[in-house]
């Protein structure tokens, strides 16, 4: 079977134009599926005659304009003509712009608005850094050519042009006026790293952060540590963003690392910040699973074992409700329970599980020695309905940076491009990125996380 597709042009003056666009052919029958309908380099070609020939007529409409002078206001006479190759979602095309030149006071027009040096369609420019703010470049590239006809920017080195250059408008950006004003926002700061490809250097230190709002309106951003980018103008425009005014209740979560308070110091948020319960119920949960865990293979270690995992019980429930200073005292005693478990040997590869408790209780405990000032009684919080933690489940930290940059797929960044990419990463979970199609969170109405239970 065969046919022709045909393009129609309609709406114009003109007697109907058309232009025959590809012949497509099929096998008789449909004895294999894999000859039903199109096949994707069959589609792929389509669109991209389908977009030469779209092209080709705006263009030829666009050479029989007649303009006028912007400034004295005399007939224009046409100059000359500018071919322009220009990248799109669906192929590269090549345009002929006519220029023009007053024939009064000699001005020179062009009867476009396009940027100067324009290469792409701002559509490819978003799909591309929308790509890679989900995937490595390389990825990204391959799912590209893949999929559409794109010539121009295959490779993961101009991918990474493309999708920097996007991050740096947007860091650029004005931002985003605000509906209606907020009552109260919850913010978060926190801290992470990442693997430095920069001489001297083994990671860069990046800023992240969440606000939102009771009914679930909610922006993350982040920023690489010393770079053009201000993180503390990004909390402020992100607080803007989401309305908030004088009056609006603000509640800082940080884990507690004191560049972060000046930061928000910077930002204007003056309240103490408290710690980010989420930060210390990851390590709780360390703890507890290492303890679970523990061998029994002695009758000593039997027993200590269920003195343990019940006193980590209590230590959960303890910092939960603002007792820090018991709190440390249940990390003595549990490290007093645990000299049975001496030379105790892993199953698998790794840390034996008394090894892996011993880290998780001194991390627990850094936190209540260094931070008991930001500790709060999360459970009085909690019972008033209070916010104790960020509504990303799995930290800001890993929802914006790790899925992404994460040190254990090897990845190493140079500062301003890890910085750069995070700008796009951020726009994209935002919904801020152009369409916004596939942002990857939608506005969520509840109004409270799932809160950690307490023991
Ligand atoms: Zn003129």
């Amino acid at each position: 079977m065969g046919w022709v597709l045909r393009l129609v042009e309609t709406g114009t003056d003109n007697r109907a134009q058309s232009v025959e666009v590809m012949e497509i052919s099929r096998p008789n029958g449909l004895r294999d599926i894999a000859s039903l309908g199109l096949t994707l380099p069959e589609a792929k070609q389509l669109l991209a005659r389908v977009q030469q020939a779209v092209v080709a007529a705006q263009a030829r409409d666009h050479a029989g304009l007649r303009l006028d002078c912007a400034a004295c206001g005399l007939r224009c006479h046409a100059k000359d003509w500018r071919p322009h190759q220009i990248a799109t979602v669906f192929g590269g095309v090549t345009v002929r712009l006519r220029r023009f030149l007053c024939s009064g006071c000699g001005r020179g027009e062009t009867a476009t608005s396009w940027p100067s040096h324009c290469r792409s369609t701002p559509e490819l420019d978003q799909l591309r850094a929308h790509l890679s703010a989900l995937m490595p470049y390389r990825v990204a590239a391959g799912v590209l050519e893949h999929l559409l006809p794109v010539e121009a920017g295959k490779s993961p080195e101009t991918l990474r042009g493309h999708t920097l250059e996007v991050g740096e408008h947007l860091r650029n950006a004005a931002t985003i006026a605000p509906t209606a004003a907020a009552p109260a926002i919850a913010l978060s700061l926190d801290s992470t790293f990442i693997r430095s490809c920069e001489d001297g250097e083994r990671h860069l230190e990046v800023r992240i952060g969440n606000v939102e709002t009771p009914d679930g309106c909610r922006r993350v951003f982040g920023a690489v540590a010393r770079t053009d980018t201000d993180v503390a103008g990004l909390v402020r425009r992100s607080l803007e963003s989401l309305g908030r005014t004088d009056d609006t209740e603000l509640t800082a979560f940080t884990d507690g690392c004191p560049g972060l308070r000046s930061i928000l110091a910077d930002a204007g948020v003056t309240s103490p910040p408290i710690l980010d319960w989420f930060h210390i119920a990851m390590r709780l949960q360390h703890a507890k699973r290492a303890a679970e865990v523990l061998s029994t293979d002695e009758p000593g270690r039997m027993q200590a074992k269920a003195v343990i995992v019940a006193k980590v019980e209590r230590l959960h429930w303890r910092i939960w409700n603002g007792k820090a200073k018991d709190a440390r005292l249940t990390i003595e005693r549990i490290r007093e329970a645990m000299h049975v478990f001496k030379g105790e040997h892993s199953h698998r590869r790794g840390n034996a599980p008394s090894r892996k408790l011993w880290h998780a209780l001194h991390a627990v405990d850094a936190y209540l020695s260094n931070q008991s000032a930001w500790l709060v009684n999360y459970a009085d919080r909690h019972r008033a309905g209070l916010r104790v933690r960020t509504s990303i489940t799995e930290g800001t930290a890993n929802f914006l940076v790790n899925r992404r940059m994460a040190k254990s797929q090897q990845m190493r960044w140079s500062r301003r491009g890890a910085d750069l990419l995070l700008q796009v990463r951020s726009a994209v979970c935002n919904g801020t990125l152009g369409s916004g199609f596939g942002r990857l969170f939608e506005p969520m109405s509840r109004p409270h996380p799932t809160l950690p239970k307490a023991a």
